[in-house]
């Protein structure tokens, strides 16, 4: 099924200049980028995007991380593009994210050491986690002016 699913590229991932070692790994496998865009998210925008973590007790250090500086947001189409995307990037924690994922090949980080330094997981990329999800997040990352229909030669040969 060809579904659409958001993306981040984090202020870390920005600030150390993996942008395009990052999108490259999804250009590999042919999933199309129809949006992408620079945004420096507030306080108020991060309680949208992460609404299902405002309340936890790490809510205010991920605030505090995804608010610290401008992120790459896209969107990337695809054949089970949520699922898909989830696995190019890998699990959560840096330390346990298998080699070969993005986060298991750029990042290091675990729950008990960010605990220790009172900060986010530092793991470089959001991805919408379900269908549903990822419909939510779009919506409210972009307008439907910022998204692109158009034909990519993986479409004759990868999907
Ligand atoms: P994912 O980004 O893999 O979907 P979650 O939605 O569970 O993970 O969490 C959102 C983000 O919050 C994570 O990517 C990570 O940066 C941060 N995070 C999650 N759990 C913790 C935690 N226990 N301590 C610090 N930061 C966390
Ligand atoms: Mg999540």
């Amino acid at each position: 099924m060809i579904q659409r699913t958001l993306v981040l590229l984090k202020p870390d991932a920005v600030q150390r200049q993996l942008v395009g070692r990052i999108i490259e790994r999804f250009e590999w496998v042919g999933l199309k980028i129809v949006g992408m865009k620079m945004v420096w998210a507030d306080k108020e925008f991060a309680k949208k995007h992460y609404a299902e973590h405002v309340g936890k007790p790490f809510y205010k250090f991920l605030e505090e991380m995804i608010t610290e500086g401008p992120v790459v947001a896209m969107v990337l189409e695809g054949v089970d593009a949520v699922p898909v995307v989830r696995k190019i990037v890998g699990s959560t924690e840096p330390s346990k994210a298998l080699p070969g994922t993005i986060r298991g090949d750029f990042a290091m980080h675990s729950y008990e050491h960010a605990d220790s330094k009172k900060s986010a997981v530092k793991n470089l990329v959001h991805a919408s986690d379900s269908e549903e999800s990822a419909k939510r997040e779009i919506s409210i990352w972009f307008s439907s002016s910022e998204l692109f229909e158009y034909s990519t030669v993986h479409e004759k040969h990868v999907f």
